[in-house]
């Protein structure tokens, strides 16, 4: 085992050195390709290509756009229409596609509408299985909103769990005990949760969602054993650390997420496990995007997006993404002519126990063999994704592009830094490979990005 673990290590290292020398080599030729950039249109003056862009660190810092940002999609843009198919893919989960929208046009000057954003828990809109059944909903902002957007009939808040069961949140002793519940005995069991966000303060939450867990859905009852598995979780956005105007990272949600594993794994002995995790870098978000560039492409009057160029600032949720998703692009090619091939080629993504496929869990056995390295629900919802969508062309291929504008630094040393990211960053549900944070291109900014896409796809 530790002989098996020890060669893993030396493999890691000498991945990230390939990483490291190609790096550079990136930096300095994108570099000299921008320079040498001109403009030249496709014969048919249509793009075959789209752009997926990250927002925060490459578009943004907190609530300032960055400097070059305007200029980059000034040359998407003709008449103020996007020229190319253009989405904007972002962890952040506690705002309305419509308000993310909105900012983006305030910062870019140009129109973005809100069928261009995916927010982190957009891919929830997908999970159509979940949606008819009570659901505990955390975060801030506009959760419960946002959940009745996607699909979800039958939400509850944690503050309106802990207004029903004043008895559970303990925190703060300060507060006063509201009035009894009379609903408490008619209050529906919660059948899943939903981690939308980090909420504004956490011991509420973390000991509400733990006590849910813990009655399978049933707050006000006596515990006798621990049911196991819990009732599904789904988590959006498992990013540990973000970038805002301040030069450290930030703690994200996935931060919260650690703590409630944490405490779960503390008081129960057992593994908090996950129905769905989505969000960057989970291949199913890159699924939902590809579906909805094809769908802007098409209004543009272009059947099929054959290249995706995902642009962002961060090698382990961006570039990871988009490479995770490339290989899936690449094997589903290969296999079968190109024919909708899923089982047995389905690249690892999170992993997730055999106990934890839930009752809708009708795949047969080739999907267990799937879901070694990826949830239940989210292979069922690439599946029925796959068949929604049957006779519709994916993309061909996805490239990564790093900025330097945000969590990765020009200066950084991609070896420390893509090393410590790698054990320290991603949720510990994801089965790494180092090769997947190796981004296809580094430039300076965005707009060296478009430009770089541009002069690759000779268009203007
Ligand atoms: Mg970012």
């Amino acid at each position: 085992m530790a002989c098996r673990r020890a060669l893993r290590a030396h493999s890691q290292s000498r991945q990230l050195s390939i990483v490291h020398n190609h790096i550079f080599r990136l930096i300095k030729d994108a570099g000299s390709s921008a320079r040498t950039f001109h403009s030249q249109r496709t014969l048919a003056n249509k793009c075959q290509f789209g752009f997926l862009f990250d927002i925060d660190g490459v578009i943004v810092r907190g609530r300032k756009p960055l400097p070059l940002a305007k200029d980059a999609f000034q040359l998407l843009t003709e008449n103020g229409k996007f020229k190319v198919p253009t989405l904007f893919v972002t962890n952040a989960g506690n705002s309305l596609r419509t308000r993310k929208a909105q900012q983006l046009s305030e910062w870019l000057g140009i129109e973005v509408s809100e069928d261009q954003v995916v927010m982190s828990h957009s891919p929830l809109k997908m999970f159509r299985q979940f949606h008819d059944k009570h659901v505990l909903v955390n975060g801030q902002g506009p959760i419960k909103e946002i959940a009745h957007n996607i699909g979800f009939t039958r939400v509850t808040t944690t503050e309106e769990l802990a207004h029903r069961f004043p008895d559970l949140d303990k925190m703060d002793h300060q507060r006063k005990k509201a009035a009894p519940c009379a609903f408490e005995e008619y209050f529906p069991k919660l059948e899943a949760v939903i981690l939308f966000g980090e909420p504004v303060r956490w011991e509420g939450p973390l000991q509400l969602i733990i006590d849910v867990l813990l009655t399978s859905g049933k707050p006000s009852d006596d515990v006798s054993e621990i049911p196991y598995p819990h009732i599904p979780v789904m988590a959006c956005n498992m990013d540990l650390l973000w970038m805002s105007e301040h030069k450290i990272p930030r703690l994200g949600h996935g931060c919260f997420m650690n703590a409630l594993e944490g405490l779960y794994q503390k008081i129960t002995g057992k593994e908090l496990k996950y129905t769905a995790l989505i969000g960057k870098p989970s291949e199913i978000t890159y699924h939902h995007a590809d579906y909805l560039l094809t769908q802007q492409a098409k209004m543009m009057g272009v059947q099929h997006i054959r290249r995706i160029y995902c642009v962002g600032d961060n090698p382990t949720t961006d570039i990871y993404g988009g490479n995770l998703y490339n290989r899936y692009l690449q094997r589903r090619k290969s296999s079968n002519n190109g024919q909708v091939q899923t089982k047995k080629v389905r690249v690892a993504s999170h992993r997730a126990d055999a106990e934890f496929l839930d009752e809708a869990s009708d795949d047969d056995d080739d999907d267990l063999d799937m879901s070694e390295f990826d949830s239940a629900a989210n292979i069922r919802v690439i599946k029925s994704l796959e068949e929604d969508t049957l006779g519709v062309e994916k993309a061909s291929s996805c490239e990564t592009i790093l900025v330097c504008t945000g969590v990765f630094r020009e200066s950084t040393d991609f070896v420390s830094f893509a090393g410590s990211r790698i054990s320290n960053h991603n949720h510990r549900d994801f089965v790494i490979d180092p090769m997947l944070t190796h981004p296809n291109h580094v430039v300076p900014n965005v707009l060296e990005a478009v430009k770089l896409v541009f002069e690759k796809e000779t268009f203007a």
